[in-house]
């Protein structure tokens, strides 16, 4: 752990705000908040969190920055994004270390978050030389009509504590491409990894002459979070997080017509049809739901599986569960780690509870485990989809299998809640697996077929409908987000033509 902290940088006592100006902030003002290991219930160091002057002076410093970057070609700013890369990958092991201390993730996951952000690295590098628009033809003769896409400016960032830096960078990467300059807000559960990687990307920057595009604070309550979401000189407000959280998010940058970009909570769920292949269900499943300890935004929480499998399926999945090595997130073995507070526990105790006076008969699990940490066992709840609990998305490893006999029956339950993120089906039946995924079937933003709902590759677009908030992360065109589009029509004639043919002269 020491190594750790020493190899990033970080000391007991960590500045929680980066500005281009300002450099560290060494206002004291802010309270202090103190980083936890989820594992031990340790203090990892403490962290000097944000004043509103500390907010001012990176607003400030941010659009002055912009005003730089926007006029640097978009290769070279790709340059910076490449070196940045490159940076990651040499602190890749120290950094998923640090990530796993934190959020409490197994190493393997805590390394593969920074992979994560290396990939996307490289996806921003190649965008910067790809940042197309369309060419048009015009109806009018001699006018030549096209679009250009152009930096939007401050793209502000609000990331939740189960990816305290992949969600960034998905976001910070592809926005610097794109010419603009961004505010990091990261989660005060997680504020330790979020300034390392301040660290790193500084290094980078000052180090080849480029500006300080990437700015932090870490504020310890909601108010100046709040001040974020409603300055108007923030051109684009990225949130991720909870849908109760985000919706208010959504609706106070909308009160000031601004731009925001929400990726919220999934209600994620796997259907097992007759056909299903179980030796690739079962692990998927299992990865899927006992993962990042169900900490992720896409990780499974209901099942329907067809009645001629259910029992089969029940038994592998309680066997399966029974092998997972819970413990020390850093030790080589441990499949799931702790959740990552003790509310989160409370949460999970809660929801069982829930689960089991509705009728829910659980099928293994359902303790929290003595000792310190805040570690629990992996749920299997027999369970119904109307009920609210099992409609409700709880950021914790709990199960919910569900029988169906009719596959239109399970895409309706499956399609039944307010959520629309990641969704899967298993099965080796083509027409089940087109059905799937046709407009009649899933209605999330991701739709697998034999492959669970969580570990999306960067290349896609990343996000979900519904109550997920709709908007997309990472790959495909995601990075016409970060820019604003201008539609140009030159005229080379001698006349001037109007649309429409409408006739409109005036004078001799
Ligand atoms: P959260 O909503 O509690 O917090 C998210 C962020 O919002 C944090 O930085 C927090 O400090 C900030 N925040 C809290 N109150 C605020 C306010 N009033 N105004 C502005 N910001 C405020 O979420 P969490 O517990 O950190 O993360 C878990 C949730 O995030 C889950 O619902 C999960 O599904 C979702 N999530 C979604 C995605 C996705 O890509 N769709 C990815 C990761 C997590």
């Amino acid at each position: 752990m020491r190594e750790v902290i020493t190899a990033l940088e970080l000391s007991e006592l960590n500045a929680g705000v980066w500005s281009a100006d300002g450099g560290w902030s060494r206002d004291s003002g802010g309270p202090i908040i103190e980083s936890r290991d989820p594992a031990t219930g340790d203090v990892l160091a403490r962290v000097q969190t944000a004043t509103a002057a500390d907010y001012e002076r990176i607003v400030v410093s941010s659009r002055a920055v912009f005003a730089q970057w926007r006029a640097l070609p978009a290769p070279r700013r790709g340059e910076a994004i490449r070196l940045i890369g490159a940076e990651l990958r040499k602190h890749k092991d120290a950094l998923g270390s640090l990530v796993t201390l934190e959020t409490g993730k197994i190493k393997p996951e805590g390394d593969g978050e920074v992979q994560e952000m290396i990939d996307i690295a490289d996806f921003a590098v190649g965008q910067s030389r790809m940042l197309y628009g369309l060419t048009m033809h015009s109806e009018r003769p001699q006018h030549r009509m096209y679009e250009q896409w152009h930096p939007l400016g401050l793209v502000g960032i609000i990331s939740a504590f189960n990816f305290p830096v992949a969600v960034w960078s998905w976001n910070a990467f592809l926005a610097a491409v794109c010419g603009d300059v961004c505010i990091w807000k990261p989660s005060p559960k997680t504020p330790l990894t979020a300034i390392a990687m301040q660290r790193l990307a500084n290094r980078v920057l000052e180090t080849n002459g480029f500006p300080g595009i990437f700015q932090l604070f870490i504020s310890a309550g909601d108010d100046l979070a709040e001040k974020f979401v409603d300055d108007r000189r923030i051109d684009l407000l990225s949130f991720t997080g909870s849908t109760a959280v985000g919706r208010s998010v959504g609706e106070r940058v909308s009160a000031r017509l601004g731009k925001s970009l929400l990726e919220l909570g999934g209600n994620n769920a796997i259907i097992v049809d007759e056909f299903a292949n179980l030796d690739l269900a079962v692990p998927a499943i299992v990865f899927g739901a006992v993962g990042t300890a169900g900490q992720r935004c896409t990780s499974t929480r209901r099942v329907f599986v067809h009645q001629s499998r259910a029992r089969e399926l029940e038994n592998r999945l309680v066997r399966a569960y029974s092998q997972v090595r819970i413990g020390n997130p850093l030790q080589a073995g441990t499949l799931m780690g702790p959740l990552i507070d003790a509310a989160a526990v409370a949460r999970y105790q809660g929801a069982i509870e829930a689960a089991q006076q509705a009728g829910g008969t659980v099928l293994c699990g359902n303790k929290r485990l003595p000792g310190a940490g805040n570690f629990v066992e992996p749920t299997i709840i027999r369970a119904r989809n109307d009920w609210p609990i099992v409609r409700t998305e709880t950021f914790a490893p709990i199960l919910y299998l569900i029988e169906f006999t009719a596959l239109d029956d399970a895409i309706a339950m499956h399609n039944a809640v307010d959520h629309g993120l990641s969704s899967a089906i298993f099965t080796d039946r083509l027409q089940h697996a087109e059905r799937f995924l046709s407009a009649m079937g899933s209605d999330c933003g991701i739709a697998n077929v034999n492959i669970g709902t969580s570990g999306a590759e960067i290349g896609g677009a990343f996000g979900g409908e519904k109550d997920t908030g709709g908007g997309r992360e990472s790959g495909s065109d995601a990075w016409k987000a970060y820019m604003r589009r201008q539609t140009t029509t030159i005229n080379w004639s001698n006349e001037l033509p109007l649309a429409q043919g409408i006739d409109f002269k005036v004078g001799p």
